[in-house]
């Protein structure tokens, strides 16, 4: 069934449920799915609409400082039914067996679990993602060459907008009740006899001033990685320092993809170009043996770029091909404008950084239409990873250079350790509630349960305690698929 708060709380507030999601994206509405499947009643609470409005968007607006994005506070998340999937890119892959190694090359515990418990829920994943069939195994970069570098399988999702897709069933389900509108703002905690506290109800607004208690038997917060966070640090009032925060680390550890430019190749052997699709990930023995995280490195040669086609595309052509012929009069134009000639490019990257708890998110002074403190995201990267991204990059030109098939000029802050890195986010929000079999080094148990309340669990990237070099939202899908199971069998 679905209900608009805006319209009429009453439904809400006449029912009590098995549990109660919070997030309608890739994450929440995973879980609810799974829940429900399972024959369990579901509230789902949604803080946006069908579409996108300002005022459900206003509310992520925050403060950042730290390394420069692209205003990902607000940019990066959207805030209506399917969330952020609503314009996310599709681009999907599989953690690699280095990022659930029990060493690591930062100073905190990495993942608590095998890798294996995520794949078992692959091939269900792969379905919601709309992914088709097929592994995700890497391949070697030339098949009669070794190479300390592979080609990872990345493969498209259409890409699946979650609130489109699963808005029929949604409305139409027995199990799940869709609470449009719905901002979860608060949780009460009572203590148990003899046990963990627990959440015993959630206060919940609309947009028209009206307030309504939820009431579940267990809460699953799913609304992406700063806002869960946000959340736990706005429940201050009956916690002061907030819900799920006696180790310190809720917001902390904030992580992203780093997002550098690490230099140009030229093309030596075209033919490796046409049947390779020119994505390179470092091989699992290169990470070991550097103690250094994983990456995707992209190199796409610009054979034809969109900006020489239309009515002036042969001018175009004409003045960067005579452009290109000469490279002193290249490297003076490039002064002016970046440009590709024919057979190079730049390398793009997708790198992983290492949880530090000074990257993280906070509450800052200012507070949102409900009057709840807005979020203060201060990013920032640290030693281990400016070696996994130099690292990466000087074993690719080599490994290029020994491949015979692209030659690569390192950008000065690469080969420089004296130059600060330019880098840029990739809307890879992850870690600010990690997962960790100890207490205090983290904010949820293997099980994605908080550590010391007895029934609230998280759902999403927030979790992840290392991010790997490949794109999340897979393994987000997996592991709420995990989740949704672990409660599901757990009642
Ligand atoms: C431009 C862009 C491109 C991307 N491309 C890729 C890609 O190619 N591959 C990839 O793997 N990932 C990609 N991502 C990341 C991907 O979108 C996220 O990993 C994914 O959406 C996370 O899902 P989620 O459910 O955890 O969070 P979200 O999708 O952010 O969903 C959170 C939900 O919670 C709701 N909510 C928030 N606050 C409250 C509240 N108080 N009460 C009730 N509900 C609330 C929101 O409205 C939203 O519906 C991209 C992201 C962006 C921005």
């Amino acid at each position: 069934m679905e209900f608009d708060l805006n319209r009429d709380p009453s439904p809400l507030a006449a029912r009590s449920y098995d549990v109660c999601v919070v997030g309608g994206g890739p994450a929440g509405l995973t879980v609810a799915r799974e829940l429900a499947a399972a024959g369990q009643s579901v509230a789902l609470l949604e803080a946006g609409g069908l579409e996108r409005t300002d005022a459900s968007q206003a509310i992520y607006q925050g403060k950042e400082t730290g390394l420069k994005t692209w205003n990902a506070i607000e940019t990066c998340r959207l805030r209506y039914f399917g969330g952020t999937s609503n314009h996310w890119s599709g681009q999907c892959g599989v953690f690699e067996p280095s990022d659930f190694a029990a060493v690591r090359h930062h100073d905190l515990p990495g993942w608590p679990i095998e890798r294996q418990e995520l794949m078992v829920h692959l091939p269900q994943a792969m379905n919601i993602l709309d992914l088709g069939t097929g592994d995700f195994n890497p391949r070697p970069i030339i098949a009669s060459k070794p190479s300390r570098f592979v080609t990872p399988v990345m493969r498209l999702s259409p890409p699946t907008r979650f609130g489109v897709k699963y808005h029929k069933e949604l409305s139409e389900s027995r199990r799940i009740d869709l609470y449009l509108n719905a901002n979860l703002l608060d949780m009460r905690v009572e203590p148990q006899a003899g046990g963990a506290p627990r959440v015993t109800s959630g206060t919940v607004r609309n947009y028209a001033g009206a307030k309504v208690a939820v009431k579940a038997n267990r809460f699953v917060l799913a609304m992406g990685a700063i806002e869960n966070a946000r959340l736990l640090l706005n429940c201050n009032g009956q916690v002061p320092a907030g819900i799920g925060n006696e180790s310190d680390f809720v917001g902390r550890c904030f992580m992203e993809h780093l997002n550098v430019q690490v230099g140009r190749f030229v093309v030596r052997d075209r033919a490796f170009f046409k049947v390779n699709p020119g994505v390179m990930y470092p091989s699992q023995q290169l990470i070991k043996q550097h103690r250094m995280g994983g990456g995707v490195l992209a190199l796409a040669p610009d054979y034809m770029p969109p900006e020489y086609t239309g009515h002036l595309g042969k001018v175009k052509e004409f003045l960067r091909d005579e452009t290109c012929r000469f490279e002193s009069v290249r490297e003076y134009a490039r002064k002016f404008a970046d440009f590709n000639c024919d057979g190079e490019g730049v390398i793009t990257s997708l790198i992983e950084q290492a949880p530090d708890r000074n990257s993280r998110v906070t509450l800052n002074g200012d507070v949102d239409a409900f009057g709840q403190r807005r979020a203060h995201l201060h990013w920032v990267i640290n030693h281990a990873d400016r070696r996994t991204i130099r690292t990466l990059a000087l074993e690719l030109a080599q490994e290029l250079l020994m491949l015979d098939v692209a030659r690569v000029k390192l950008a000065r802050y690469i080969t420089d350790p004296e130059r600060e890195i330019d880098l840029i986010n990739h809307c890879h929000q992850m870690g600010t509630t990690r997962m960790s079999s100890n207490p205090k080094d983290g904010v949820v148990d293997r099980n994605c349960k908080v550590h010391t309340v007895g029934n609230l669990y998280i759902a999403g990237s927030s979790v992840f305690p290392t991010g790997g070099g490949i794109n999340p939202t897979l393994t987000v899908v997996m592991q709420s698929l995990r989740l949704g199971q672990h409660l599901a069998a757990t009642v």
